[in-house]
């Protein structure tokens, strides 16, 4: 049986399946036959280091149980004519959900509010401040691609009223910004869900954060790295920005403590697909790129750069 490397973790299920095609090999355990591994299976976050794909001369695949490969260096892989594939689509509604989720959080603040009631602080102290309502509001998506229409989507119920900045202007109804400072002056919320990598490092700056304002939130769900974290607790710190709703960090799984002790923040670790339906859907798709590459050379999804090979 071919020789798999598998990076970081995977469901029972993937492992069952993969189990039946390839010899796997955990880069956990340390030690793996480099240059027999054909296949490798990793995720968003691990990605495959550059000294690992180079100590992998026989490596024809990468699967990426993700969407986002932005720890996956695809200039050296299609170089050398390896192919990697991810998973977009099957996750778009529950990364929606999770931004829908956190906005909410934010405008009603659920977190406070059901800290007054855990604390007994309603029966002593009686009602909570009133909120914001999450109606009509201006929300300003940054990345409207397949993850951002489904959250333009599932905001609906709300009666946004939806703007977007990205590089290409799309061919859609609502109002496009070429300018993310811009944008951010004329929103309510700004919502980042573009991919992570140097073209997105640090676009939300303190500049935009500034526009966004005293009564502005920001929801991240796309990569930590997309936001100056710095920047934003400043912002935070200063009334300049009102609150944040994030599920992504530069140092992940470390937060900042200034962040974890403001109370206008809702923070999340990282879940933003993270339901066992979700994942399950991910895990197969990783599987099936796997599998049909080893049967007959093709894969499903592969990322936009290798999908010419
Ligand atoms: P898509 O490729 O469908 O959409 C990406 C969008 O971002 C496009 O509209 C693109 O438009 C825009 N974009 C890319 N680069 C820039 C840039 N430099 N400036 C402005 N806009 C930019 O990706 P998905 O919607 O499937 O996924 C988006 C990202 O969400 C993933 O890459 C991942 O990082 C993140 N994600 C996070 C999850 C979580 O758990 N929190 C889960 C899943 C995904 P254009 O090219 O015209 O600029």
């Amino acid at each position: 049986m071919p020789d798999l490397l598998l990076i970081g973790g995977a469901t029972d299920t993937m492992i069952a399946r993969m189990a039946e095609k390839f010899t796997i090999h955990k880069l956990s355990d340390g030690n793996y036959p480099a240059e027999k591994i054909t296949h490798v299976c990793t995720n968003g976050h691990d990605g495959v280091k550059p000294e690992i794909m180079a100590d992998l001369p026989s490596l024809k695949l990468i699967s990426c149980y993700g969407v986002g490969y932005d720890a996956i260096d695809t200039t050296e892989a299609v170089r050398r004519g390896i192919v990697v594939t991810h998973t977009p689509n099957v996750l778009n509604a529950e990364v929606a959900t999770t931004a829908v989720l956190l906005m909410l959080a934010c405008y009603r603040e659920l977190l406070r509010d059901d800290a007054h009631v855990r604390s007994g602080n309603w029966e002593v102290n009686g009602n909570a401040p009133l909120t914001r309502s999450a109606d009509n509001q201006t929300v300003g998506i940054l990345g409207l691609g397949r993850i951002g229409q489904a959250i333009a989507d599932k905001l609906a119920p709300w009666n946004p009223t939806i703007v977007y900045h990205t590089r290409t202007k799309k061919d859609v109804a609502y109002k496009y910004y070429d300018d993310l400072k811009a944008m951010a002056a004329d929103c309510d919320v700004l919502i980042c869900i573009t991919p992570g990598g140097p073209s997105t490092n640090k676009i939300v700056n303190a500049d935009v954060l500034e526009a966004l304002g005293p009564q502005g939130t920001l929801i991240n769900v796309s990569r930590g790295s997309v936001v100056d974290e710095a920047a934003l607790i400043t912002a935070l710190q200063t009334g300049k920005l009102g609150w944040a709703g994030l599920d992504v960090f530069e140092q992940e799984p470390h937060v900042p403590q200034a962040l974890r002790d403001m109370p206008n923040t809702v923070l999340l670790p990282h879940v933003g697909s993270a339901t066992i339906e979700t994942r399950a859907a991910m895990g197969a798709l990783t599987v099936d790129n796997l599998l049909q590459h080893l049967e007959n050379g093709t894969v499903i999804s592969p990322v936009p750069e290798c999908a010419d090979m």
